[in-house]
């Protein structure tokens, strides 16, 4: 008896094997950077079967599986997909950022976005609707083929203070406001808590205090959630870190990051999750320089482009308030990234990609080639935007190309440890094992028929 329930077993488990797995893909002959940290390996090979790694290692050792689909990538460079661990999405449409535009629609037309850049992780922080615990739980049900996404919900704000999307934000008055909001958060299934603490260069009557900000903390880590928070002054960032804030969303952008500031974030493992330095970047133009670049302009609509290029859009910032202390904010968090890497806090890279002018997927390349010009050699800064983001933001399975892990991966044509600029070179993006539109092959999906064209003569799904 017992025998025959183990023969049927037996055999029903072969029959659901054998309908769910695919022929295994090999890719081989490639350089591989595998997101731990360690050198490239020239001449390597991997296996992913059903969305997963299954094996890695020299191509001289690769045991071909019969069935095996190969993918022949001489020259080409492979790495783990790219992790963004500060995005927004689902509120802007061309360069109209409005609440109202939330949808599930437009947060999967983003992620797809970001998967064709390569990037086939985010974190958002703090500006969902609960449209994005529906999509997370899709995409964690089945293989995906569009950025993986992690999210924390409402932020907590302090009301009346700087911080996120109005309506999308959760403000808080009181300490126990702030413990229930994070409780609130929790049991929709958050993946962290996001606060901000910031008050706009001023223009805004107050900051949230620090018992509020403590509670915060407190009551994220009750149920065992990361608290990350949204920094400018070094003075917020010090008590925060006392605290036991877990990471700061941005640099110190106010002035020089001190040794009490290293100290306290050393001990008490803070993280310095992104400096986003292509935000701060992009505030310091009136029209960006890589509009006519295609690796920028074909994920946007020409009528985005038409307003980039404006000469009504570039006065308007000119005019700005604060437009003269961007290039001043630049520097200071170019510089702190620096003094904090040097100092040994533990870093990894984010771009705050999504908000109106700050774009999904092609800022993160723009952030490493920054955090490449704030000191960081271009292994460092590949191995914190893919082993490490993944570690941040709590993704086992992300990161690193070592078995068990799924199959999400950016395939170069070019080498990017010789150049970071060559992230650019994308010649394919996996996720789960399946390979996705890339950005050359793709325009956003209401401008397909314009983008067509447009690019110089390059057909979609050519490079
Ligand atoms: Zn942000």
């Amino acid at each position: 008896m017992q025998l025959a329930v183990r023969v049927i077993a037996a055999f029903v488990s072969l029959a659901a094997l054998s309908v769910a797995q695919a022929a295994p893909t090999v890719l081989t002959n490639f350089t591989l950077i595998d997101g731990t940290g360690r050198a490239s390996v020239p001449a390597s090979a991997l296996i992913f079967d059903d969305g997963r790694i299954s094996w890695v290692g020299p191509r001289s050792n690769l045991k071909l599986p019969s069935d095996a689909t190969v993918v022949d990538l001489s020259g080409k460079f492979v790495l783990p997909g790219l992790i963004d661990n500060h995005v927004h999405v689902g509120l802007v449409h061309d360069l109209t950022q409005d609440v109202n535009f939330y949808s599930r629609e437009l947060v999967e037309q983003q992620l797809r976005i970001y998967a064709a850049y390569g990037v086939t992780a985010v974190q958002v922080l703090g500006t969902d609707t609960d449209v994005i615990f529906g999509i997370r739980a899709d995409q964690r049900k089945v293989q995906t083929n569009m950025a993986r996404m992690y999210t924390s919900g409402q932020g907590l704000v302090f009301k009346g203070s700087y911080g996120g999307v109005a309506g999308l934000n959760k403000p808080v008055a009181t300490a126990a406001e702030a413990r229930q909001a994070v409780d609130e958060q929790v049991a929709k299934g958050v993946d962290f808590i996001k606060l901000w603490v910031d008050d706009e260069f001023g223009d805004l009557p107050s900051r949230m205090p620090p018992d509020i900000s403590q509670a915060i903390i407190d009551q994220a880590h009750k149920h065992r959630l990361r608290a990350i928070a949204h920094i400018f002054y070094l003075e917020n960032a010090k008590t925060l870190a006392s605290q036991g804030v877990d990471g700061f969303a941005h640099s110190v952008r106010d002035l020089p990051v001190d040794r009490a500031l290293l100290d306290e974030m050393k001990r008490h493992h803070t993280v310095q999750m992104a400096a986003t330095l292509s935000r701060e970047a992009s505030f310091t133009y009136t029209q960006l320089p890589f509009l006519d670049d295609p690796f920028f302009n074909r994920s946007i609509t020409p009528a985005a482009l038409a307003t980039l290029k404006s000469p009504e859009r570039q006065q308007k910032l000119a005019a700005g308030k604060h437009f003269s202390q961007y290039p001043g904010v630049l520097d200071i968090a170019l510089k702190n990234t620096r003094r904090e890497i040097e100092a040994g806090v533990p870093y990894g890279v984010g771009s705050d990609s999504g908000p109106s002018g700050r774009f999904s997927g092609h800022f993160l390349h723009w952030e490493l080639q920054l955090m490449v010009q704030a000191g960081l050699s271009p292994l460092q800064a590949l191995t914190a935007a893919t082993g490490t983001n993944a570690k941040l933001i709590g993704a086992k399975d992300l990161g690193t190309i070592e078995p068990g892990k799924n199959a999400d991966l950016l395939v170069l044509d070019a080498d990017p440890l010789a150049d970071i600029r060559n992230t650019r070179t994308i010649h394919s993006v996996y996720v789960a094992g399946k390979s996705v539109p890339t950005i050359w092959s793709i325009c956003t999906g209401r401008a397909a028929n314009e983008c067509k064209g447009r690019t110089n003569g390059v057909e979609h799904g050519e490079r």
